[in-house]
Parts: structure tokens; C-alpha cells; sequence
């Protein structure tokens, strides 16, 4: 960290980004999900060089011991149950590529050497099948460790991964080493206490604000990912420290069945919890109406030191599991808005089941976040000039290594480029193609008075007011 002046604009941003932390956080259900956003980030020079626009964090995995902190002896005992892979990563990465292990690893952390070793390195953890799912033990049933949550072999390596790069993030904003810091492979905000759920093993997302609240005194924790966080809002719903904002879709059959408006928190926690639910099919100009006025009342209501928050991917409209068709635009524009807060912010990626959009959502992302707020003109919120704009809008760091991918090894492979690109290759991405938006034309089901509604409540609610209203809520 010592590198960086006062004043680098690489002190604003940081990105969990590693090797072998990639090949540990390799999820069952969508193992090339982050190699491939790694990929990416270290093919536009993001992150990962002398040039990139935002600096390294190379995490560690945290200990037992660190998730004792939220979850219960028992959980982490039935994680643990399941027997751990030998040291076999680096093995099965040699196996396809002859480089020795050594000099990948010294290539990967100085980012010298010739070829991006990085990228090598990748493109082998994409070639490796998925981590297996195995048959759960009635003891792993009562934790929730079975169905969209089965055990699989290196299931404590995994957990041990994602929560270590979320408490390293949220140990450097701490730190004060960087304004905002970024972990993709993290998010997991439907784990409980004592029960995994909807794809997630590790409540990271809790431990990375027990982490926070260390330093900072109030939290908020933004979360625009398809769906309700219930493990997290269920962490923190007594508590006064922490404010819980949640977007999501609601609805007859769509998981996980909780959000509504009126859950807003207890005891000294009460108002301290505001829940949006949209119904299926949402489109920008509701979601950002709504995004706009309650995050900005919020703030005001809370004042936050610090911001966690969640982009899951699925909120995109090319996701095969979100219900919302939001645009990446849309949604860039809301980090947009959170990130000229200025505050020590943690991001964190959550969902996202679309291997091409995801990776350049969060790609977008980053750039947000590494932007110093000088270069990179001031934005009207309200204007559609933040992702239609020319490439001279971006950093000029980031223009530069969005245009030439010349220093790709070709020993990387078309494959994996294709699989971001949707099969026009490596120099499709580098126009910067933005996922189409929905179709024009339609409405949107959650109807104006309906976004009003949500907007009135909300506002009254974390304003400390009474929450009657004569109108009845038009439910989902
Ligand atoms: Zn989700």
C-alpha cells in the first residue's frame, strides 16, 4: 500500500483480486462466474498492473474463528464436516499449463514478467470442472446445506475465501488505505446464522459490517441486487448501528418470500430497515425514481460513515433468474449516485447467473469506483449521459486499456473472450457494448401510484414517523 501518494487516484479504489482466492471462491453453481469478471478486470487494466486505475488487495482466507463471529459453533462444524480437497488447485491448474507454480504465483503478484501470467492462470481455472456437489448428511439437511445449497468438497476452503476477501476489503477501508474497495466473489446475503440459502454458505456480508462497525459508527448497507437480503436485514434488524435498504423483486413464488415495506426494523433497530418490493418486470425509470428520492432520504435520515453495498447482477434484465428489466445503465447510474456520497464504501457482488453481463457490469462498476471525481467530470443524476457517454469520459488510464488489448497473450484463448463477448470476440467488448435495454413499449407493472406509494412510506418510515396511511397499500 505504501506505493500510493496522498493524492493517487488508485488510493480511491481497490479490487479483492487473486489467484488463488479465485480458485478457492469457486462457487458449485457458477464456478467460471469469477474468473471471468477477473479476467476481464485484468484485461481493461483495472486492476492488477502498474497502469491499472484501481490497486490490488490480495486477500487471505480468514480463520474458523472469523466466522464463529456471526455464525454458530454448529453451522461452521456442519461446514466442516465435509472433507476438505487436498492441496490439489495448483496442481490441476499446472496440469494445463506448463508454467511452474512458482513463477506464475511471483508473475501474478508484480504483474511483470512478460506475459499477463494472471490471464494464464485464469484461462486454466475456466478449463476445470465445477466444484462437485455431494449427498448431505441429515446433520447438513438442519443447516440448510442441501437442495440450491448442496455441500461440496472444499465447501470450508470456500466459505474461509469469501469471507476473508470481504473482511480484507472492509479491514482496508479501515485501514484507510482506500476510499472504496471491491469484492466480487463476496455478497452472499441470504446465509443466516445457523443455515445456508439461496446459493449462499457464508453470511460475508454481516461480518463484513460487524468488521466495519469497528471504525464506523453507522453503516448503511444498500443492497440492489434482484433479491430481498433477508440474511442480512435478519442480522441487523434490532439494531440502531446499521440501516438496511433493500430493492427487490416480490412476489407469489419469487424467493425468498420476504421484503415487504412494512418489516422496518425493531426495537432500537426500528426504522432502521427500509424495504422496496417491485413486482416482476420493473423498468428504469420507476426503479431509478424510487432509488433516487429514498436513498437520498435515507442518507439524510441516518447519516452513514460508512456504505456496504451490494450490486448483484441478476437486477439486470438479461439475468436468467432476476424478474427485473432494468438496464445497466440504470443501475450504474444508482452506484453512480452512491459513490459521490464520498464515503468509505465496500461493494460487494452478490448475484448474477449471466456469465457475459455480469463480468461487464461489475468491469463498469469498478471504473465508477476508481474514478477520483476530477477527472471525470461531475454527472446530473438525472441525465443520460453517464454509460451513453464517448470513451473520452473515462478515465484516461482506462481508455487507453480498453483500446488496446495487445499485451492479451494469445495463450489465454479465444474461448474465454468469446464466452464474455457472446461470440464476437475480444474486440467487441472493447467498444464497450452495453447489454441492450428491454424492449420499448409495455408498462411497467409497478404503476406510478404504486412507486409514490413505496416512495411516501419509506421516506415516512425512516423519518421515525408514524407509517398509517389512509391510501391501502397496493400489494404485489
Ligand atoms: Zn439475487
Amino acid at each position: 500500500m505504501s506505493d500510493e501518494g496522498e493524492d493517487s487516484p488508485r488510493r480511491l479504489c481497490a479490487v479483492v483480486h487473486g489467484v488463488d482466492h479465485l480458485s478457492s471462491a469457486r462457487h458449485p453453481q457458477h464456478p467460471s462466474r469469477g474468473p471471468l469478471v477477473h479476467l476481464l478486470l485484468r484485461a481493461l487494466r483495472l486492476v492488477g498492473c502498474d497502469r491499472s486505475v484501481a490497486r490490488t488487495l490480495m486477500p487471505s482466507p480468514c480463520l474458523e474463528s472469523d466466522l464463529a463471529e456471526y455464525h454458530s459453533a454448529d453451522y461452521v462444524s456442519a461446514i466442516a464436516e465435509v472433507e476438505e480437497e487436498e492441496e490439489e488447485d495448483d496442481e490441476d491448474v499446472d496440469s494445463l499449463d506448463p508454467m511452474p507454480a512458482k513463477k506464475r504465483r511471483r508473475g501474478a503478484e508484480t504483474g511483470k514478467g512478460g506475459i499477463d501470467i494472471f490471464l494464464v492462470d485464469i484461462a486454466a481455472l475456466l478449463a476445470l470442472p465445477a466444484p462437485s456437489p455431494q449427498a448431505p448428511s441429515e446433520n447438513m439437511r438442519q443447516y440448510g446445506l442441501a437442495d440450491d445449497c448442496p455441500p461440496f468438497k472444499g465447501m470450508m476452503k470456500y466459505c474461509r475465501a469469501v469471507a476473508g476477501g470481504t473482511l480484507t476489503a472492509a479491514e482496508a477501508l479501515c485501514a484507510g488505505h482506500c476510499l472504496r474497495a471491491c469484492h466480487f466473489e463476496g455478497g452472499r446475503h441470504h446465509a443466516r446464522r445457523d443455515c445456508a440459502a439461496g446459493f449462499c454458505y457464508v453470511a460475508d456480508v454481516v461480518l463484513g459490517v460487524m468488521r466495519l462497525t469497528r471504525k464506523f459508527r453507522r453503516v448503511l448497507v444498500i443492497d440492489i441486487d434482484a433479491h430481498h437480503g433477508d440474511g442480512v436485514e435478519e442480522a441487523f434488524y434490532h439494531s440502531e448501528k446499521v440501516t438496511c435498504l433493500s430493492l427487490h423483486m416480490y412476489g407469489k413464488g419469487i424467493f425468498p418470500g420476504t421484503g415487504t415495506e412494512t418489516a422496518t426494523g425493531s426495537a432500537v433497530g426500528r426504522h432502521r430497515t427500509v424495504n422496496l418490493p417491485l413486482r416482476s418486470g420493473c423498468r428504469d425509470d420507476a426503479y431509478r425514481r424510487l432509488f433516487r428520492t429514498v436513498a437520498e432520504a435515507v442518507r439524510r435520515e441516518v447519516n452513514p460513515v460508512s456504505i456496504v453495498l451490494l450490486v448483484g447482477a441478476d437486477a439486470l434484465h438479461t439475468d436468467p433468474l432476476g424478474e427485473l428489466h432494468l438496464s445497466e445503465e440504470c443501475l450504474l447510474k444508482c452506484v453512480a449516485q452512491v459513490r459521490d456520497w464520498g464515503l468509505p464504501t465496500l461493494v460487494l457482488g452478490s448475484g448474477g447467473y449471466d456469465e457475459r453481463t455480469a463480468p461487464r457490469y461489475w468491469a463498469h462498476v469498478t471504473a465508477l469506483m476508481a474514478d477520483d471525481g476530477t477527472r471525470w467530470p461531475q454527472r446530473d443524476h438525472s441525465g443520460t449521459d453517464l454509460v451513453g457517454s464517448e470513451p473520452e469520459d473515462y478515465p484516461p488510464g482506462l481508455v487507453a486499456g480498453l483500446l488496446d488489448t495487445s499485451e492479451i497473450p494469445p495463450e489465454v484463448g479465444d474461448e474465454a473472450f468469446e464466452r464474455l463477448c457472446g461470440g464476437a470476440g475480444a474486440e467487441r467488448y472493447c467498444g464497450l457494448e452495453v447489454p441492450k435495454p428491454p424492449p420499448a413499449g409495455g408498462r411497467d407493472p409497478n404503476g406510478v401510484e404504486y412507486i409514490d406509494y413505496l416512495i411516501h412510506y419509506s421516506v415516512n418510515n425512516i423519518a421515525g414517523g408514524s407509517t398509517c396511511f389512509a391510501k391501502t397499500p397496493r400489494r404485489c
